[in-house]
């Protein structure tokens, strides 16, 4: 483990005059067809015991065979991540006992992983991070034990044995629940972005092990404890934030914390000791004489770079020199693939991105959190939305209009935005004559604010261009008002 993350940053934020320190293990099942290392089928459901073949039940004369598609999904990680992919990498047999585990050891890697190095770049708030990885590792998953259908037993599903698994393993770079939480978003969305894992937590496609340590600033990192299996963002927060204050309470009652590996129980909100944890020797790792080393040449790499679709930071790169869009805006409107299409379409279709890319990051989501939902069901079409902001931009419109509009575009998808800007009455009024006549009106009725103006209180502008937008019914410009009382009380 690299030792610079060893030290305190300058702003980290403390809990009770405590520095929270957290490393990530995520394990992504990867979405290949058939299982890491035999041709049973993988899919979600079936009736136990119905998609585990001899090789997953671990038969005698039963060899495992590496499935091409998992190895060039974990090059796909690797690659997205700016990690190294090792030219040769060894699989290791991970030794335990367990009735879910019908070989009595899970096929792993241990001290050559596929995947090395690299990091997942991400906002929190407005503040940009960067959390390391250490490696990413091919495995296989384990069985199921059934607890709830049996009274005094305990059934075996071994369907989910075999299935391919990526751990993706941290640094401990992470600083607060809230950073632990960014980053397993940011990792989410590049996994289901690149499509190598369906990312549906409640599956247990995507499950984190959250390490979590506290200290005082500056002192040796603490002992951690590993919360497991976190299958939401909801319960990895509260999972976290609980641990976090249970481990100051024991420190601060003067017990030291012992290493162990807990489980979160959403129903109490807390984190309970399942078993001390195990170390590394326990586990008694060796290379498994079943896998020739795997063996991955630059040809290899290069030829599933080819084939890769453009990366969400590749794209938000794109997005600031074709769009002219900042860092933030282009990492907020590269959340997801469905939001970054829906923004490049509207952007196309009026040419004016960062209107588009406000009005989504704005008013859109604000409408679409409320309603729960996300922009693949947004009742607004890109093509919409392009209108409606071609509107602003060519002062049809003002915001405030264009807002009344969205709200009638987004009952009624058929409706389309020229028509209810005339049926609504909405046109801003572009007339100068007219507008000027209001201004004079405005000016001579509020002679305070006029003389509060001229005394150079810059905020009585304001006051006025109000007057001036209740006169015309909110259908002045409010730039172009303000423009003309500028002019017309210039002393
Ligand atoms: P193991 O393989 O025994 O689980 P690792 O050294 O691989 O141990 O670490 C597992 C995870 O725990 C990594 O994500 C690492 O960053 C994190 N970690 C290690 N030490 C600490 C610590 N003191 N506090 C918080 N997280 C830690
Ligand atoms: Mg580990």
């Amino acid at each position: 483990m690299n030792t610079a993350v060893n030290t305190t940053p300058a702003n980290a934020p403390l809990v009770q005059g405590y520095e929270v320190v957290i490393g990530f293990e995520t394990h992504a099942q990867l979405s290949t067809q058939s299982k890491i290392f035999s041709r049973a089928p993988t899919a979600f459901g079936a009736e136990p015991n119905t998609q585990a073949c001899a090789v997953d039940l671990a038969l005698p004369g039963t060899l495992p065979v590496m499935n091409v598609g998992a190895v060039e999904r974990a090059i796909e990680l690797g690659l997205a991540l700016g990690s190294t992919i090792a030219p040769r990498s060894i699989f290791a047999r991970k030794n335990y006992f367990y009735p879910d585990l019908p070989k009595g050891y899970q096929i792993s890697q241990f001290e050559i992983p596929v995947v090395q190095g690299g990091a997942v770049e991400f906002y929190l708030g407005t503040e940009k991070k960067t959390v390391r990885l250490v490696r990413a590792h091919l495995e296989e998953d384990a069985g199921k034990s059934l607890h709830e259908d049996f009274i005094g037993q305990t059934g075996i599903d071994l369907n989910r044995a075999g299935t391919p698994l990526l751990e993706i393993v941290t640094e401990p770079d992470m600083r607060s629940s809230a950073e632990a939480v960014a980053y397993a978003k940011e990792l989410h969305k590049i996994v289901t972005w690149i499509g190598i894992c369906d990312g549906n937590m409640q599956e247990g496609s995507f499950r984190c092990d959250a390490n979590v340590s506290v200290r005082k600033p500056g002192a040796e990192l603490g002992t951690r404890r590993e919360i497991k299996n976190l299958n939401s963002f909801k319960f990895m927060q509260q999972a976290i934030d609980f641990e976090i204050r249970w481990q100051i309470e024991e420190l601060e009652d003067g017990r030291a914390i012992q290493q162990a590996t807990v489980l979160f129980d959403p129903d109490t909100g807390e984190t309970r000791a399942m078993r001390s944890k195990e170390d590394a020797a326990d586990y008694r790792y060796f290379p498994d004489p079943d896998l020739p080393p795997l063996v991955i040449d630059p040809a290899w790499v290069e030829r599933v770079r080819g084939a890769m679709t453009e990366l969400p930071r590749v794209m938000a790169a794109r997005f600031i020199t074709t769009y002219g869009l900042s860092e933030y805006d282009a990492a907020a409107l590269t959340q997801s693939r469905e939001v970054a299409s829906y923004f490049e379409a509207a952007a196309k279709a009026c040419g004016q991105p960062k209107l588009v890319g406000n009005w989504i990051m704005g008013e859109i989501s604000r409408r679409l959190n409320a309603a729960e939902s996300d922009i693949s069901t947004c009742p607004v079409t890109p093509a919409q939305l392009a209108q409606l902001v071609a509107r602003i931009h060519d002062g049809t419109v003002s915001n405030n209009a264009a807002r009344q509009v969205m709200d009638v575009l987004w009952d009624d998808p058929q409706a389309q935005v020229d028509e209810v800007i005339e049926a609504k009455g909405l046109k801003q009024m572009n007339d100068t004559g007219a507008l000027e006549k209001i201004v004079e009106t405005v000016i001579a009725s509020n002679p305070k604010n006029v003389a509060e103006f001229r005394a150079g209180n810059a905020k009585a502008l304001n006051a006025l261009v109000g007057q001036i937008m209740k006169a015309s019914a909110g259908k002045a410009n409010p730039q172009q008002a303000g423009e003309l009382l500028r002019s017309k009380l210039a002393v």
